[in-house]
């Protein structure tokens, strides 16, 4: 085809192709055992499947609503007043997304203006700097201290401004696994009490939690919660990633303000998806043991490494591993991830991606959602380096 002769103004420079996109492809490319982007290698309920089926055959074919079906939206409020205690409106209240990606793209666009700063936290999930910045944003970094990816909360008050529109949390954390204590959220509870301030929780992990710990969800503090959008996404919860669901819980003056963007975004999402997932959580089994579930995972791949030169660093969440390298190699991140999927056939996630400045710990993040036999045989290969 005739390339494009015009001037392109890029409105994301300095930006390449997503690191889960880079790895994943690495990983086919040279048939490594995939422990790079998030996503199980395990088969996913066969009730659940069989209610899409089931639904499809009733000929629920067509749009769903706009905000999302209404059975799924009266079940995510029951699931979150009996976890949390707190009750969203399912009609004016919560919203059903194409995952939580684009819960995340809606909810920044529905906020930020030309000029506006939105604080976020580093290493970050990737999608929320390019979101702020497309809408004419500024992202200010805030760095968790490393090792234990801990907010220093004397530094935030500092990056606030006049234009801090928006705070974007994340727990558990993405690519850490490390999670935050209630005294962080009461922190931010008060940091953001009378201003405009508005924040965005991503809790997409927030049944994957080990050690009994509790999720402290942005919605369990009242006064964070009058100005918080919590996101989650079933792609998570239920080993679907590629189904794409997700959801937004927010007070009516920010819900509104997000279908404002959500219907020109996907108008309505998948159906027959919304109704079985509907169904499904209905059951509180299908999602209570995800904790112990992935738990059992991490422990048989860290104890499966113990005699190998990589150091783990403590996961309290989300079905992400970081492992220290330093013992093996002075490369960064990049090239040592590199070398381990074309020389040892084992792909990870480098997190210098997930910095704005590619701060290199020697770190890389395995993903553990795998079946326990592709687990030992990663870790048997890991353990020989
Ligand atoms: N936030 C975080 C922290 C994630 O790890 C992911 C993807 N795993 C998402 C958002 C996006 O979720 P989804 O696949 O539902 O778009
Ligand atoms: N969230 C997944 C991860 O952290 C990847 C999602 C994606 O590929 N964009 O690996």
């Amino acid at each position: 085809m005739e390339i494009f002769k015009g001037t392109i103004q890029t409105k994301l420079p300095n930006t390449d192709t997503s690191i889960f996109a880079v790895m994943s492809a690495l990983a086919a490319e040279h048939g490594a055992i995939n422990l790079s982007q998030g996503f199980p290698d395990f088969p996913i309920s066969e009730e659940l499947i069989d209610l899409v089926y089931y639904y499809m055959r009733q000929g629920f074919n067509q749009y769903a609503p706009m905000p999302g079906v209404p059975a799924l939206r009266r079940a995510i409020s029951k699931m979150f007043q009996d976890k949390y205690g707190v009750l969203y409106n399912p009609d004016t209240e919560i919203n059903i997304t194409a995952g939580a990606t684009q819960a995340l793209f809606t909810a920044i666009s529905a906020f930020i203006r030309e000029g506006d700063e939105a604080i976020i936290f580093e290493p970050a999930y990737d999608c929320y700097a390019p979101a702020v910045k497309v809408n004419g944003g500024l992202v200010k970094y805030a760095r968790l201290h490393f090792p234990d990816f801990s907010i220093n909360w004397e530094e935030i008050p500092r990056m606030i401004t006049h234009r801090t529109k928006l705070i974007i949390i994340n727990s558990p954390q993405n690519p850490t696994g490390s999670v935050l204590k209630a005294k962080d959220l009461q922190m931010l509870e008060k940091l953001t009490s009378g201003t405009d301030i508005i924040v965005i929780s991503d809790e997409v992990y927030e049944h994957l939690i080990f050690e009994g710990i509790e999720h402290q969800s942005a919605c369990r503090f009242p006064e964070l919660a009058k100005r918080t959008l919590v996101i989650g996404s079933f792609g998570k919860t239920f080993h679907a990633t590629g189904w794409k669901t997700g959801f937004v819980l927010a007070p009516e003056k920010l819900m509104t303000e997000f279908r404002k963007v959500h219907q020109f975004t996907v108008f309505a999402v998948n159906t027959p998806v919304q109704h079985a997932i509907a169904d499904f959580i209905g059951n509180k089994k299908n999602f209570e043991g995800l904790g112990a579930f992935y738990q059992q995972k991490r422990d048989l791949f860290v104890s499966a490494l113990k005699s190998s030169r990589f150091k783990t660093l403590p996961a309290y969440g989300t079905y992400f591993q970081l492992l220290d390298y330093s013992a093996i190699s002075n490369q960064n991140e990049m090239e040592f991830a590199r070398w381990l999927v074309e020389k040892h056939k084992i792909a990870a996630i480098p997190i210098a991606p997930f910095y704005n400045n590619n701060d290199n710990h020697k770190v890389l993040r395995f993903c553990f959602a795998k079946n326990d036999e592709t687990l030992v045989q990663a870790a048997a290969i890991l353990a020989k380096i």
